[in-house]
C-alpha cells in the first residue's frame, strides 16, 4: 500500500507529485498510456508559464516536470485507471494492465476532455480530415484549405498556428463575436490567411474517405451553405473528465469535482482534486500547478491526522534525491 496515489500526469498532477516527494510520500503517479503529460503535450509555445522569458515548448515544459517529480522520488506508471474505489481509509485503483494500486490518500487530476460538435461523420472522419490537435495534424493540410470551429482561446490558437501550413484557415464561429482574449483575437484578425465566417454552425461535415466540405446553417437568418475545404479543427472547449468518479464524488452543475472552499478536498475523506477537473474558468497551466500544490498540502495534513500505525503499514521507497 502507498501513502498517496495521484492520477494525472498535467501540470496539476505533476506539480502535486513533485510537492508530495519532496515531501518524503514516495506517490505514485498514474499518467495515462497514451496522453501522458495532457493537453500541453499538444502544443507548441508556451509563453505565459513564469520563468520561461523566452518561452517553453509544451512538451519539453511537461517533460521537465516529470523529471522533477521523478528526480525526489515519484514513481510513475504509464496505463489507464479503468475504475476506482475511494470510499473507506484505504484505496483502491485498477488500472488498464489488471494492477490494484491501493493508497491512503488519492489526489485526482485527470483534466478535461475536447468536446466534440456531435456529428455523425465527425467520428467517421476522425483522423480523415477532421481533428482536435492542430500540433499533431497540421502538418497534413500543406497548401489545404482547412477550417477551424470555435471562437475562444484554443480556436484562435490553432487557427494561427495552421497558418503555417494551410493557404486559407476559416474561423467558423456560431455567434458574431469572440470569447477568446485580447491578445488572441487581434493577432488573428491580423492574419491574412484567416478569415472569420461569423453566426455560423457547422451542420454537416462531408467526405467519404477524407473530408471535403461541411454544411453550414446561418444562425441568424437559418440560410445554408456549403464550403470546399480539406480539413476541420475542431477547438470548442473542453469537460472535465469525471466518469471514473461518478457516483462516488460530488460534482457542481457545470460537471466539475466539487471542492470545498479553495481546498482540494472533495466530499470523501483523504480524496483530493486539482487542476482543470475542478475548474471551469481559469484553466491555465500555471492554475493548474497552483492547485496541484493545494492538493499536495492538503493530502499531506490529512496523512499527518491518521493513526501512526496506519500511515507505517504504507511502504515508503526511499527518495530517489537527496530533499534540498
Ligand atoms: P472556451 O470554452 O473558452 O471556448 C469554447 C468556444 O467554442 C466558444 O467560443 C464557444 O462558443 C464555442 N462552442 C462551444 N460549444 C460549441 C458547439 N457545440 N458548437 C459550436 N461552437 C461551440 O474553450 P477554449 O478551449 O477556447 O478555452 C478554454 C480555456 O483555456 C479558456 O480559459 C482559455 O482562456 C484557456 N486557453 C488559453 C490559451 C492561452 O492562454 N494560450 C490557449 C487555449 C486555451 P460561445 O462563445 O458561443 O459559447
Amino acid at each position: 500500500m502507498r501513502q498517496i496515489i495521484i492520477i494525472g500526469s498535467g501540470p496539476a498532477g505533476y506539480t502535486a507529485a513533485i510537492y508530495a516527494s519532496r515531501a518524503n510520500l514516495a506517490p505514485l503517479l498514474i499518467a495515462s498510456s497514451v496522453e501522458a503529460g495532457g493537453e500541453l503535450m499538444k502544443t507548441t509555445e508556451v509563453d505565459n508559464f513564469p520563468g520561461f522569458a523566452q518561452g517553453i515548448q509544451g512538451p519539453e515544459l511537461m517533460m521537465q516536470m516529470q523529471a522533477q517529480a521523478e528526480r525526489f522520488g515519484t514513481e510513475i506508471v504509464l496505463d489507464d485507471v479503468v475504475s476506482l474505489e475511494l470510499e473507506g481509509q484505504v484505496k483502491r485503483v485498477t488500472l488498464g494492465n489488471g494492477d490494484v494500486h491501493e493508497a491512503l490518500a488519492v489526489i485526482f487530476a485527470t483534466g478535461s476532455a475536447y468536446r466534440t460538435l456531435g456529428l455523425e461523420d465527425e467520428t467517421r472522419l476522425s483522423g480523415h480530415g477532421v481533428s482536435w490537435c492542430a500540433t499533431c495534424d497540421g502538418f497534413f493540410f500543406r497548401q489545404k484549405t482547412i477550417a477551424v470551429v470555435g471562437g475562444g482561446d484554443s480556436a484562435m490558437e490553432e487557427a494561427t498556428f495552421l497558418t503555417r501550413f494551410a493557404d486559407k484557415v476559416y474561423v467558423i464561429h456560431r455567434k458574431d463575436s469572440l470569447r477568446a482574449s485580447k491578445a488572441m483575437q487581434d493577432r488573428a484578425f491580423a492574419d491574412p490567411k484567416i478569415e472569420f465566417l461569423w453566426n455560423k454552425t457547422v451542420e454537416h461535415i462531408y467526405g467519404d474517405e477524407l473530408v471535403t466540405g461541411v454544411g453550414l446553417v446561418d444562425t441568424v437568418d437559418g440560410t445554408e451553405t456549403t464550403l470546399d475545404l480539406s480539413g476541420v479543427f475542431v477547438a470548442i472547449g473542453a469537460d472535465p473528465r469525471t466518469h471514473l468518479v461518478h457516483g462516488q464524488l460530488d460534482l457542481n452543475p457545470d460537471g466539475t469535482i466539487a471542492v470545498a472552499g479553495r481546498s482540494s478536498k472533495t466530499n470523501l475523506p483523504g480524496v483530493f482534486a486539482a487542476g482543470d477537473v475542478i475548474d471551469p474558468t481559469y484553466r491555465q497551466a500555471v492554475t493548474a500547478a497552483g492547485s496541484g500544490t493545494v492538493a499536495a498540502l492538503d493530502a499531506e495534513h490529512y496523512l499527518a491526522a491518521l493513526p501512526k500505525d496506519l500511515v507505517a503499514a504504507a511502504t515508503q521507497p526511499e527518495p530517489a534525491a537527496t530533499l534540498a
